[in-house]
């Protein structure tokens, strides 16, 4: 598959900045021409193929455009070019300037840079159906609210223990996080005929996605991490990064796959203590509108932890989130869907 992020073009490395310059050194009377010469290479200085808002053509020049796939915006326009961020697919960005290879001068999330026209479109902003978020949500997903969140990750032990800690949080009003990993689902449904994830969601819990099989996504590529994303893993819009491992290459697989990353903001290290009474207390100690991390191979998934962590917070008057009630909030407990929500309704 073409890759818009990773090989966004094969353009000579200087040629925007160099036009853009020269531009500015003509002066208006300068900017001769919107259209690219042939080549990018051989286009004289005195005949710049630049165009610059509220110059000669700016009427040719539209004020936005929107991302037609995950677009690195960079420093200079050129793939050689230092990527400053991300844009995810259906973005709008404002549109400052075009260069003669095609690339756009953009300001995108307060941002200046340059990114390749061949993925900026005229349509609608929105065109993904996932809300992305600014990294400052990343911590605490899609909560907005003061309840704490629970969340599990990776695998659970036996189909007992995972029945018994999604079945007694249900029960009790609570909605569970899990995040198993790909490998995990496979190896339930091998030995038991039994969808972790699709069970957990029958009980009002909400399941993302953890990748196939647990790598550092860092030391992957772009394309590489996406496919462990994309792979036998959960199908859905969250996805929390194995070990929170994350970096630019990382954010790039999660904006390919149209999937905003959920970490966490309080650790109980229950894997690294093995101890039930440190998982609870450090459970126990959250704060309003914490995300939660301990795993469902560890001592916190179970029913007697998860009491536990319930009365400790209920005596601080900090309240868990609760089971999925359906769209409007009432009535039994529903099976969640496939995609969560852009606010949980804890
Ligand atoms: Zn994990």
């Amino acid at each position: 598959m073409w890759d818009p992020v990773t090989k966004d073009h094969a353009i000579i490395r200087i040629a925007g900045t160099f036009l853009l310059i020269a531009v500015l050194a003509a002066g208006p009377a300068g900017i001769a021409s919107v259209t690219p010469p042939p080549s990018v290479a051989a286009a004289p200085a005195s005949a710049p193929a630049v165009a610059l808002a509220g110059g000669f053509a700016a009427a040719k020049l539209p004020s936005s455009l929107t991302t037609t796939a995950a677009l690195h915006l960079r420093t200079g326009s050129g793939t050689s070019f230092r990527i400053l961020l991300t844009i995810p697919k259906g973005k709008a960005v404002s549109v400052l300037a075009k260069a003669a290879n095609g690339w756009y001068r953009v300001r995108y999330a307060g941002k200046t840079g340059w990114a390749s026209g061949k993925y900026l479109g005229k349509g609608k902003p929105g065109g993904s159906s996932t809300p992305h978020l600014p990294r400052a949500h990343q911590n605490s997903g899609p909560n907005r609210s003061s309840r704490v969140v629970l969340t599990f990750d990776d695998c659970p032990r036996t189909l007992t223990a995972f029945t018994a800690a999604i079945n007694y949080a249900s029960r009790h009003d609570i909605a569970l996080v899990l995040a198993p990993t790909g490998d995990c689902l496979t190896s339930f449904k091998h030995r038991y005929g039994v969808d972790l994830a699709a069970r957990a969601r029958a009980k009002g819990h909400w399941v993302i996605n953890h990748s196939v099989s647990h790598p550092d996504l860092r030391t992957l590529s772009c394309a590489q991490a996406a496919a462990q994303l994309r792979g036998t893993g959960v199908r859905t819009n969250y996805g929390r990064p194995p070990y929170g491992a994350i970096d630019e290459g990382v954010r790039c697989a999660y904006a390919r796959v149209g999937m905003n990353i959920w970490t966490w903001t309080r650790d109980t290290l229950d894997w690294s203590t093995k101890s039930k009474s440190t998982t609870i207390a450090r459970a126990s100690a959250a704060k309003p509108g914490d995300t939660v991390l301990m795993h469902m191979g560890w001592q916190g998934f179970a029913p007697d932890s998860i009491r536990q962590i319930k009365k400790g917070l209920d005596r601080r008057g900090v309240e868990l989130c609760r089971a999925y009630h359906g769209a409007n909030g009432t009535g039994p407990v529903y099976r969640t869907p496939r995609l969560l929500p852009a606010s949980l309704p804890c």
